[in-house]
């Protein structure tokens, strides 16, 4: 078999004309269990190449059985659905394939990169000399805040490691991520605080402040605030607003996680629930998450673009060689050899418009009003979750959301995940595909119903 691109691009364009029909005919992939995997497809890694049409066929089989994400039955993570505009770029960037570390070997794409990071400033009021990069996702985002929060407590840390005993916030909320990212930073899991949460799932900023106070008179040394715009499982909100003022209080970095909610920014009629984002220090959020974009696609900005430079440039003469640090953004990002991953949310926001960014939000919280009203207008429905918010969690008459869920996937009828909050457990609807429409949304839950009507007798009940 040839190395050959002009081939393989109408493979490719053959390829993704199957599976474009197929997401539409069948939009569950059927279910494989793992345990039969390389038997139903030839996995093998050989010594010998394949025989073309073998390669073809497997190929085809291995994008036709894979979970379709982008289907009007995904629901189970905080992406869905596509914007072809994304796509496109996403393409094209594996095609130029660049890395983002120097202007030298990337040239006007770190324009593309420099410019979503001011336009997201801008609409966040951050106006201290700002700057931001592209992690490669949520997590890294975090982990990367979390890093710029310890050196700007104490630059020596970068070259001594830890002394004093430093102490973070989050709510007990918060994305799996900061506990992995206080182990990685040598900060400890343990010197985490998680702070309890009112009623409706966000940090209870008092208890945070008294918290704060206790770890003071300890002898402890807080540094670092992490506020949630979008918990993961109720897409709570937290309180900016309060927190910033605890935050400037104690002279702690406030972050705000915005990886689910916090694409909020764009649209003047939801912005309101990350009241006070101006004041923080950080933010971040997922383009791959409410717009659309291709994974992974994860903004992270900073009200002073100094502590990126602190915490992440390094000399390297092997590498920095031409133009000013300004353009060459391996000074302020992570790795050394970065995806081009601007591209894809710079082609959609150009194609589209801040404009038609804030109509892909507007009508996504639209999809969860009508969800939300679907379940509160119907008794067998039970809700769990809030206004203002993507998600929609709820139980189904008595059945076990953990069973039910596991069923609907195992027999290719819907693809959704269970939460829990405050110990209860149920299901959890995420209105984060911007395709789909109100019927996709009821489909869903006739979907669930019929499914449940038919296999009664087969899923269990909650006690
Ligand atoms: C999804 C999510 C993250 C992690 O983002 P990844 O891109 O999946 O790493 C972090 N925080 C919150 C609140 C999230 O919902």
């Amino acid at each position: 078999m040839q190395n050959n691109i002009q081939e393989d691009l109408k493979l490719f364009n053959k390829l993704a004309n199957d599976f474009l029909k197929e997401e539409k005919l069948k939009p569950l992939s059927n279910y494989i269990k793992p345990e039969d995997l390389y038997d139903k497809i030839d996995l093998a890694l050989n010594d010998y190449p394949a025989i073309d049409d073998d390669f073809k066929k497997t190929l085809h089989q291995l994008i036709l059985s894979t979970p379709k994400s982008s289907s009007k039955y995904f629901f189970n993570q905080l992406f869905g659905g596509r914007h072809s505009k994304g796509i496109l770029g996403d393409l094209l960037a594996v095609l130029l394939n660049n890395s983002m570390a120097t202007y030298k070997i990337s040239g006007p794409q770190v324009g593309v990169e420099k410019e979503i990071i001011k336009k997201v400033c801008d609409l966040i009021g951050y106006n201290n000399k700002p700057g931001g990069t592209f992690p490669t996702g949520g997590s890294m985002s975090n982990f990367m805040s979390l890093i710029i929060a310890r050196d700007n407590k104490n630059k020596e840390i970068i070259n001594k490691g830890f002394k004093d005993n430093l102490i973070a916030y989050t709510s007990e909320n918060a994305h799996y991520s900061m506990a992995k990212s206080a182990s990685f930073s040598g900060l400890g899991k343990e010197n985490v605080r998680y702070i309890k949460c009112n009623e409706y799932g966000q940090m209870d900023f008092k208890l945070l402040e008294s918290q704060i106070k206790n770890d003071l008179d300890n002898n402890l040394v807080p540094f670092y605030i992490n506020a949630t715009a979008g918990t993961t499982v109720l897409c709570a909100f937290d309180n900016i607003e309060e927190i910033s003022k605890i935050s400037k209080k104690h002279n702690l970095w406030l972050h705000v996680d915005g990886a689910f909610g916090g694409a909020v920014i764009f649209t003047d009629k939801y912005k309101s629930l990350v009241q006070g984002v101006e004041k923080s220090d950080s933010f971040c959020f997922n383009a791959h998450k409410t717009l659309g974009v291709p994974l992974s696609t994860s903004v992270l900005v900073v009200n002073d673009v100094k502590c990126l430079e602190t915490s992440f440039g390094n000399k390297a003469s092997y590498l920095y060689q031409t133009h000013d640090n300004d353009y060459n953004l391996g000074q302020t990002s992570f790795e050394c050899g970065r995806r081009n991953n601007a591209l894809k949310l710079w082609t959609m926001w150009k194609s589209i418009g801040t404009r038609g960014i804030s109509q892909i939000i507007n009508h996504e919280f639209d999809l969860a009003d009508f969800a939300r009203d679907y379940v509160v207008n119907n008794d067998n429905y039970k809700l769990y979750s809030f206004e203002n918010s993507l998600s929609i969690c709820f139980n189904y008459k008595k059945y076990d959301p953990i069973d039910l869920c596991s069923k609907l996937y195992e027999n290719n009828k819907v693809m959704v995940g269970f939460g829990y909050f405050n110990k209860q457990c149920f299901i959890r609807l995420v209105t984060i595909n911007g395709e789909n429409s109100k019927k996709d949304i009821l489909n869903f839950f006739k979907t669930l119903e019929e499914f449940v009507e038919s296999n009664k007798d087969l899923i269990k009940k909650i006690k």
